[in-house]
């Protein structure tokens, strides 16, 4: 292998690492502060991890199926209670 092309491969590695990374982060601030809140019937709930990982991203938020109606709908997280 030569040295440009082990460059490439690890920024490449670098690269999907931070993915990664910046993914893990994001839900783990999601089951750890937010929620969401179904527009149709106003119940509060924290979807399965790989439910969250294979939903719709759409935006800020996700459509997903709420678990109290049924309902796929498009929701944003909300925070668990307000930081001052
Ligand atoms: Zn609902």
């Amino acid at each position: 292998m030569t040295t440009v092309t082990l460059m490439i491969f690890i920024i490449g590695l670098a690269v999907l690492a931070a993915a990664m990374i910046y993914a893990a982060v994001s839900y783990l601030r999601f089951y750890r502060r937010e929620h969401f809140t179904c527009p149709k019937c106003g119940c509060s709930f924290r979807p399965k991890v790989l439910k969250m990982i294979f939903s719709v991203n759409a935006v800020e938020g996700k459509i997903i199926q709420c678990p109290n109606c049924g309902k796929r709908e498009y929701m944003e997280p909300k925070q668990d209670r307000q930081e001052e």
